[in-house]
């Protein structure tokens, strides 16, 4: 039986799994009350057992984003007219 619930990576999703593969049909996912239990927790992106991100972790994640002009140059300042253009 699947629970249909979403998570936040296939890697989770096969987390939430447990008990034998074989025989068929053993296989099971956690309940809602067993998740919570053993700290999952039902973030933005789906359910999750990472804890959540402390406010260091999102400030570091923020400051080691590059700016957008970093990764795509033609979205800054408009580059210099094309001198073969007559004015
Ligand atoms: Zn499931």
């Amino acid at each position: 039986m699947e629970c249909h619930r979403s998570f936040s990576s296939d890697y989770a999703g096969d987390r939430h799994r447990v008990g034998p593969h074989h025989p068929r049909g053993m296989r099971r996912c956690l309940t809602i009350g067993e998740m919570l239990a053993t700290g999952w927790r039902e973030s933005q992106y789906g359910w999750t057992d990472k804890p959540p991100l402390t406010d260091e972790e999102k400030a570091r994640l923020r400051a080691t984003r590059p700016p957008v002009e970093a990764i795509n140059p033609s979205l800054g300042t408009p580059g210099p007219p094309d001198p073969k253009q007559p004015l």
